[in-house]
């Protein structure tokens, strides 16, 4: 049987950790992704300011090359005498330039210098093939300016100059500046551009470049033929070939500001890590312990608190789920109602704990019965109720239900006291989906209720019938509510008992009648029970005592014997309104004897015990009336000291015909006797009976053979000799 399971739902705390957990996940990958891209951007910034730097280092190389050159002339060399070792000195030297040549005003090299030193009046090898078609041009542009301007003197004055940057034949590269130097040898149109020319070539090798890196920060600037790191510049000449490249290491700022933040980013990420994790750990703590504090409410939500079965609400969740798996199944659902018998007298005179224990008890053993599929619920009080669905026969059915009926057989231990009781059951087996839910209740509450009418300990299978029966027990019990009420109708017949010695009228038994207004008189069978259940007994056994005991008194009856149902002996007031009765008629208790059925005793409770005690101890007599038919043993017999045994009818009628029962009855009788009681034979129809009973030592009869129930008056008359004889000996004898 299952009782809940509301952890279906999906983890919620899983579901936020895991949210968390790929938020920071994506906000973490986010700043790194950012910071990755920031630092690329900078770092490239960086490397375009190296590029810009050694762009402008080697442009300003270039450019001094001839600004060198103007200042030479600016210095007013002597014209006459501008070649000569100094001059090489200073080119080399002081101004750094590698190699230089002197061209007088037809060509020809009249001095060249290599690295500071006069080297004849050749040009380098290597030069002469570069350096030939810029001087070339370079005389062309001077012949066309001073074509234009034939006024110009001093070509050198008119600022025309060649600088390029060059390769060279031996695959060195640099740059050149060809300019007009000293005053020309001829001027006029017939010798343009024939001026001479001062050539300063400045080497673009390793050194310079070198001097370059050291004097801009550039770690390991330097030439190569092809560039291996992303940090490169490509040398070019005038028509854009490139010549070289240049290489460095790159500063990458942001690189390097990362590399020296590393250690604290890491100590700061694992600490916001550590954070986020005791706050994930946190978090989910907190979900699941949320989580289950939900489920807590569902649980308590769907369940018995005392008992753990299912409550009212899941009892009719589940019964909606039942009809919906009838209506798949094409089977039948099975709804009992079950109600424990007397409960409530159980719990007044054992306590509540104990009725709760026994609640407890009686939904664990329920539970037990019933399969996984079924659902047991308690749907309040006293009142649980079984789904069982897939039912295919009114035969499985009674099955179940006979099963759970049995299930309080075994004995029922609450502390340290034993309590014996029964279920009635009530079952409707419907086809789930042909009737609401309620309707099935109710078919089963009907059926319960005509369980207990049968009797209790023991089940019903509702019919429609049972409607109609239940309306008419309600009128019926409407009626007799209203004839307690109004005094009409009820009335009390008695019936003689006699001693079986002498045949003296030893009492009367006084019974019980209602002259119904159109059923006829109807007898204590027809409505005791319907008084039991519907709480007027009490009511109604008030009345009979009264009566009882005004008639007695009245009638001048040696003894009369009342009834009492078990239900009124539940209540714990039994024994002060018996007594209060007894005072207000004016009838001496010993007068009194109450019956009490033998199945009483079986219930046990140390409040019953008390009632009895007090009446007996007033005086009344307490006679264990219909013996032979509960289970009451001989120790109950024993425990509870009562006065008289009345032999059930139904031994008596077999004594004369049923020698075991024979032999049964004449034991019931000795032990009756062995205890110090007397005994009573009821049900006497025959002389048989009469004579077999008195020969085992009965002490009353009772029975047809002698007088039915008779009527008040009848009772009167019958005992009118026996009074006046008294009445005439009190007068003989005063
Ligand atoms: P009971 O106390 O055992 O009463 C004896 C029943 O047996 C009476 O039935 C009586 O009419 C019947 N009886 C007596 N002698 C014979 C006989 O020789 N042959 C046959 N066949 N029957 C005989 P009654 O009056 O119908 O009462 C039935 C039961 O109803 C009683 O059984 C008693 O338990 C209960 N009862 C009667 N009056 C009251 C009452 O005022 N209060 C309560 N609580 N129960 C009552
Ligand atoms: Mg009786
Ligand atoms: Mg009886």
């Amino acid at each position: 049987m299952t009782l809940s399971s509301p952890a279906d739902d999906r983890s919620v705390s899983a579901q936020i950790v895991w949210t968390a957990v790929v938020l920071a996940g994506c906000m973490a990958a986010a700043a790194i992704l950012s910071a990755w891209w920031a630092v690329g951007r900078i770092d490239e910034r960086a490397l375009s300011e190296q590029i810009q730097t050694i762009e402008s280092a080697l442009f300003d190389t270039r450019s001094r090359l001839t600004a060198d050159q103007a200042a030479l002339s600016i210095a007013g060399d002597d014209p006459s005498t501008p070649f000569n070792d100094e001059l090489d000195r200073r080119l080399t030297i002081t101004i750094g330039h590698d190699r230089a040549y002197i061209l007088g005003s037809d060509g020809r090299v009249l001095r060249a210098s290599v690295n500071g030193r006069y080297a004849g009046r050749v040009f380098h090898l290597s030069d002469a093939a570069v350096l030939n078609p810029i001087i070339e041009r370079l005389r062309l542009q001077i012949a066309q300016a001073a074509f234009h301007d034939p006024g110009l003197r001093a070509t050198n004055a008119m600022g025309i100059s060649a600088l390029e940057t060059v390769g060279f034949a031996d695959g060195s590269q640099g740059f050149v500046s060809v300019r007009p130097i000293g005053p020309p040898q001829r001027s006029g149109p017939e010798s343009p551009g024939g001026d001479y020319l001062l050539v300063s070539i400045k080497q673009i090798d390793q050194s310079m470049v070198q001097a370059i890196g050291k004097q801009f920060s550039i770690a390991n600037l330097r030439r190569v033929p092809h560039p291996t790191t992303a940090a490169w510049l490509a040398l070019r000449d005038e028509q854009g070939k490139i010549l070289t490249y240049l290489t460095w290491t790159p500063v990458k700022p942001a690189q390097a500001l990362v590399g020296e933040a590393t250690p604290a980013l890491v100590a700061m990420l694992l600490m916001v890590g550590g954070a986020m994790a005791t706050l994930l750990a946190w978090l989910r703590r907190t979900s699941l312990t949320m989580e289950a504090s939900r489920a807590h409410a569902t649980y308590l939500s769907l369940h018995d608190p005392l008992t753990g079965t299912a409550n009212r609400a899941l009892f009719e969740q589940r019964l909606r789920e039942a009809r919906n798996f009838e209506f798949l199944a094409e089977t039948k659902v099975l709804l009992i109602s079950v109600d424990i018998d007397h409960f409530k007298q159980i719990n007044d005179s054992w306590g509540h704990a104990a009725g709760d224990q026994l609640l407890k008890e009686v939904s664990k053993r329920l539970a037990i019965e019933m399969p996984e599929e079924a659902t047991v619920a308690r749907l309040g009080g006293d009142e649980f109720a079984v789904i069982h669905p897939g039912i295919l026969s009114d035969g499985q059915a009674r099955w179940i239900c006979q099963r759970l009926v049995q299930c309080t057989k075994a004995p029922i231990i609450i502390g340290t006291e034993r309590i014996d009781i029964t279920l009635s059951l009530g079952a409707a087996l419907e086809n789930g989906h042909e009737i609401e839910p309620e309707e099935l209740l109710r078919r089963a509450d009907v059926a319960l209720y005509a369980a207990k009418i049968a009797g209790r300990d023991g089940f019903t299978l509702y019919t429609p019938e049972m409607d109609r029966e239940k309306r008419e027990r309600r009128a019926l019990e409407l009626e007799l509510r209203n004839a307690l009420i109004t005094g009409t109708g009820l009335r009390l017949v008695y019936q003689p008992i006699y001693a079986a010695n002498g045949g003296d009228i030893a009492g009367a038994e006084a019974l019980v009648r209602w002259a119904h207004p159109t059923r006829g008189m109807l007898p204590p069978d027809a409505f005791i029970a319907l008084a039991e259940e519907c709480g007027i007994i009490d009511q109604l056994g008030e009345w009979v005592l009264r009566e009882a005991c005004r008639f007695a008194l009245d009638a001048g009856l040696p003894r009369v014997a009342v009834n009492v149902s078990p239900v009124q002996l539940q209540n714990d007031r039994l024994a002060e309104r018996v007594l209060g009765i007894l005072a207000e008629t004016g009838l001496p208790a010993e007068r009194l004897e109450i019956e009490i059925t033998e199945g009483v005793l079986l219930q046990n409770s140390p409040q019953m015990q008390d009632t009895i005690r007090t009446l007996r101890h007033a005086g009344a007599g307490i006679a264990l009336d219909d013996f032979g038919t509960g289970y009451a043993s001989i120790s109950y017999l024993r425990s509870y000291a009562v006065d008289k045994l009345k032999v059930d009818r139904s031994y008596v009628q077999l004594v004369s015909t049923d020698r075991a029962m024979n032999h049964i009855v004449r034991l019931i009788v000795e032990t009756g006797r062995a205890l110090g009681m007397a005994v009573t034979a009821e049900g006497i129809e025959t002389q048989d009976q009469r004579r077999l009973l008195t020969e085992m030592g009965c002490t009353y009869l009772q029975g047809y053979l002698f007088a039915r129930p008779l009527a008040p008056e009848d009772m009167r008359a019958m005992l009118e000799p026996a009074r006046r004889s008294e009445a005439d000996l009190r007068q003989k004898f005063g």
